[in-house]
């Protein structure tokens, strides 16, 4: 049996939450079990993974093989994609997060190398410039918050309150009374996507935000801010990554602490 490296093991009141390194499930994934798999990051340094700008995160449930955001550049993606042994052609869904490179890229070999049709699905804003770009995939435009797969939601097209008129969609994974979000850059304010994530969901405990915060811009005054709202609004764990900021994660792992989470290249969750 491949031996199983667990890095951090955290214990919720009605989940369980396990990082490994191995790429292997900790379990069957049961009916009620994620995988969360970091395949593509500019941050983390893992085995014969690529590290590369941008983000993708592979989502596996006992169902179904889900994509967030297909990272910046196909071929680092398709070779990490083998390098973890999954299988691109158990991708049934793949959603974006935003229209940005950097998060939509590697799409075009994606579909070339995908025998099937996988759903995709973009906020509405950006709905037309995909149908023209890919006239035979099966493309879905995202408004408010919809259902994409069980226990798997997005929190739909969210203009944030910042000034920023960028359209973006966070994913949302549900597991009893857990709650997890995946954000993609978070342009629309990692603040908003949480607010809006607690609008949806109100009696769900939000255990887990990781992905983007976009946050490199920001004074340390600002920073301390977003730490602090973010914990008013009862985020138990974050894993920022990606376009968040050097100074931001430095902010947030020592403000944070053990609740203070690494998924970059090459990590995983269950829960
Ligand atoms: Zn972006
Ligand atoms: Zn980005």
């Amino acid at each position: 049996m491949k031996r199983r490296a667990f890095v951090k093991t955290l214990v919720f009141a009605s989940g369980v939450l396990y990082k490994t390194t191995d790429g292997m499930f900790q379990s069957k994934p049961d009916k009620e079990s994620f995988r969360i798999s970091m395949i593509y990051n500019n941050i983390g340094d893992y085995k014969n993974l690529k590290n590369a700008w941008g983000l993708s995160i592979w989502i596996e449930t006992i169902n179904n093989n889900i994509l967030f955001d297909t990272g910046g550049d196909a071929n680092v993606l398709l070779d990490n994609i083998s390098n973890l042994n999954l299988d691109i052609q158990k991708l049934s869904k793949i959603i974006l997060s935003h229209n940005h490179w950097d998060h939509t890229n590697a799409l075009d070999d994606i579909l070339e190398n995908h025998a099937g049709s996988p759903e995709i699905f973009v906020v509405k804003n950006d709905l037309e410039e995909f149908l023209k770009k890919y006239p035979a995939a099966k493309i879905k435009g995202v408004n408010s918050f919809q259902q994409i797969d069980k226990d798997i939601w997005t929190t739909g097209e969210l203009i944030g309150t910042n000034g920023n008129t960028l359209c973006e969609q966070g994913l949302l994974l549900v597991h009893e009374r857990n709650l997890v979000l995946l954000t993609g850059c978070s342009h629309s304010g990692i603040v908003d996507m949480v607010k809006r994530t607690k609008q949806i969901f109100p009696d769900k405990s939000l255990e887990l935000v990781a992905g983007g915060f976009h946050l490199g811009t920001k004074s340390i005054k600002e920073i301390a801010v977003i730490s602090k709202d973010l914990k008013a609004l009862k985020v138990k764990n974050i894993a920022p990554s990606h376009c968040t900021g050097d100074n931001a994660i430095n902010y947030f792992r020592n403000d944070w602490q053990d609740n203070f989470i690494d998924l970059n290249l090459g990590e995983e969750y269950y829960f």
